[in-house]
């Protein structure tokens, strides 16, 4: 038997052969390292025997593949320590996720922080046993038997899922001691070979996702490679706490969720204001620069057009439901403004000579979200996008396409993101498939676009919209998380269902392509995402209030009043702390609001027409800077982006 390593170097064993003696046999560390092997695509155990000829890899901890099967093999340990300790609790399903794992509880009271700790005692205790993971396989009659007191695995063995089961009649499910679970695998040879783990919280959840259904416990886990590596993470765990933007929104008072107004819905204060005005501005310069025009289109319309346009059919369980009087057609409240701008298209006869066709608008949006996914304003049911649909001919969608991620990487790094990385999302099963020959021109020339800026970038197969493939860009924050913002999608089937056209350079009719893109996504949470990337210590250009000055007494003040009328004729945004506080606690109010700097005025500044300038993460201040000369360095720094 033939097995094809990484390298493209082969293999011969026989018929049989573990996984774990392939590895010994290619080097004694590989195979204390491997925890799983990988069988012409398929993840396997160590233990299992080898029949066919093929791809061979090990699959270590170092690998995305071998977190995920810690993580997954933790998640079995969690569910067994739970049962152990909570005898009459149950158990419903326990995924790895991004950084960790969960696992869902039936219990008869929610957890409480000792618990979490309880837990995570024994499950060290199950943990240093190093007791063998065991596959072991059944029929579904059998299943049911062995789970007879576990109605969420019965119900799951019942369904026969083909994801969460072997699928078929079989079923296979793994052993650990007295503990046993459901399991399709692979898993770690033995619970000692989970190197670091934390049980890290525990939040409420509904069994299938469904709030008809039970309420069960969801307890959050993370495992990693190493202490070292586990560390890190509870780093970036807790600085991810510090820069929470609900949190730094509420200290900077840029924005709340007042209980009245409904959840998902936020009020911009007045810096908040000032933030979005100053995003929303450059949003408007860069689609002036890149040759769009705005257009503006209400917050509602006729629930015939999300017909024609799809969204009934395909999105409608993000959308509020009709609202209607009587003898009027029902409205629908807007979740995209793409119909919108079709009909400015549609307004009259077009022409080729007017494409490409650019329309752009800052506009609101509404989309149900389930309460449980709201996030501040990172996941919000009302949102602007930074919207935009062109229309152009099949001949321009290459230029088009390399313009449109021109004009969204431009956006990023405008607000200091340099990393990208990009996922191209092909057609999904439920596409409209009238068109397959333009989602297949629609999906090169994507890919050639992705190419052309050299963004490096993965295909997700399946994962385009209903009516076109996509280009979503994700960038990287300061704590190194990611984010995805912006998309470029290729629309192949709207222009049909609008039964758009335009004359072509032979007099006769044609059906436009359409582009849709959202630079930044949703402005608002973008702008989350800014705060947690700044920590709320903007940059110069994007700060609400650039300078505060401080007078050091009250006799100070008229000078300080003479210094913010210079600062702001210069067109800096200037505060002056008149409060009858201390020097020193105005500027350490100062410097929790982020300021990028602080101005503090006494006696030798009146009469020298200086300052004291202090900036932003500086220890101190530099005292007698001459207003002219602090007025244009500040300004200096104050520059945006072009
Ligand atoms: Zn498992
Ligand atoms: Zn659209």
């Amino acid at each position: 038997m033939d097995l094809r390593l990484p390298d493209q170097k082969v293999l011969t064993h026989e018929d049989g052969v573990t996984g774990f003696d392939v590895a010994k046999s290619i080097g004694p560390g590989l195979a204390r390292a491997a925890i799983a092997v990988k069988v012409n695509g398929e993840q396997r155990d160590l233990s299992r025997p080898i029949e066919e000829d093929g791809d061979f890899e090990v699959i270590t901890l170092d690998k995305p593949d071998g977190l995920h099967i810690l993580r997954h093999s933790t998640a079995h340990v969690m569910a067994q320590a739970v049962l152990d300790l909570y005898p009459s609790s149950t158990f419903a399903v326990g995924p790895p996720i991004e950084d960790g794992f969960y696992y869902d509880f039936e219990v008869e009271e929610p957890f409480t922080p000792e618990d979490l700790e309880k837990i995570e005692s024994r499950m060290a205790e199950i943990i240093a046993e190093d007791q063998p993971f065991k596959r072991v396989s059944m029929s579904r009659a059998e299943a049911i038997d062995v789970f007879s007191d576990h109605k969420f695995k019965v119900e799951i063995i019942e369904n026969v899922d083909p994801g969460e089961v072997s699928g078929g009649e079989e079923v296979t499910a793994y052993r650990n001691d007295g503990f046993i679970d459901l399991c399709r695998g692979p898993h770690l040879p033995s619970t000692g070979r989970i190197p670091a783990f934390k049980v890290l919280r525990s939040s409420g959840a509904y069994w299938r996702g469904d709030q008809q259904r039970e309420q069960l416990q969801r307890i959050y886990g993370t495992a990693w490679a190493s202490e070292a590596d586990l560390e890190e993470y509870l780093h970036r765990l807790e600085e991810a706490e510090k820069r929470d933007h609900r949190r730094l929104g509420a200290e900077l008072d840029l924005y709340s969720f007042p209980q009245d107004l409904g959840s998902g819905l936020a009020v911009w204060h007045p810096k908040g204001g000032m933030l979005r005005k100053l995003v929303e501005d450059h949003s408007r310069r860069l689609h002036e620069r890149f040759g769009f025009d705005f257009v503006f289109s209400p917050h509602i319309g006729k629930e015939e057009l999300w017909q024609t346009s799809g969204h009934l059919e395909f999105y409608a369980e993000n959308m509020y439901p009709t609202m209607q009087y009587e003898g009027d057609p029902g409205y629908r409240v807007k979740p995209m403004n793409c119909p919108f701008h079709v009909l400015v298209y549609q307004s009259r006869q077009r022409s080729y000579r007017e494409l490409p066709m650019r329309l752009g608008e800052l506009g609101g949006v509404y989309r149900y979200e389930q309460s449980g996914v709201i996030h501040g304003i990172l996941r919000a049911r009302g949102f602007t996008q930074d919207d935009s649909h062109t229309f152009c001919t099949g001949d321009q969608i290459q230029d088009e396409l390399r313009l449109h991620l021109d004009f969204v990487l431009t956006w990023l790094r405008d607000f200091g993101f340099e990393q990208f990385e990009a996922e191209l999302s092909t057609r999904p099963e439920q596409a409209i498939v009238d068109e397959e020959h333009r989602w297949d021109v629609a999906e090169k020339a994507l890919a050639g676009a992705l190419e052309a800026h050299g963004v490096t970038y993965q295909v997700a197969p399946g994962e385009g919209a209903f009516y076109g493939p996509k280009i979503d860009v994700h960038i990287k924050d300061a704590i190194g998380r990611r984010w995805q913002c912006s998309t470029i999608q290729l629309d192949v089937n709207t222009p049909r269902r609008f039964e758009l056209e335009y004359i072509d350079s032979t007099n006769s009719p044609e059906v436009p392509y359409m582009i849709h893109c959202a630079k930044a996504g949703s402005l608002e949470r973008f702008m989350g995402i800014l705060v947690e990337h700044y920590a709320g210590a903007f940059p110069m250009w994007l700060a609400p209030v650039q300078i505060s000055i401080i007078p050091v007494a009250d006799r100070h003040d008229e000078y300080a009043g003479h210094v913010r009328e210079r600062l702001r004729d210069a067109g800096l945004r200037v505060e002056v702390d008149l409060s009858t506080e201390t020097v020193g606690d105005k500027i350490r109010r100062a410097l929790t609001q982020k300021h990028p700097a602080v101005i503090v005025v006494g006696d030798d500044d009146v009469e020298n027409s200086t300052v004291g300038l202090r900036l932003y993460g500086e220890e101190k201040d530099t005292r007698g800077v001459p207003l002219v000369e602090a007025t244009n360095s500040l300004l200096h720094m104050a520059r945006g982006p072009a």
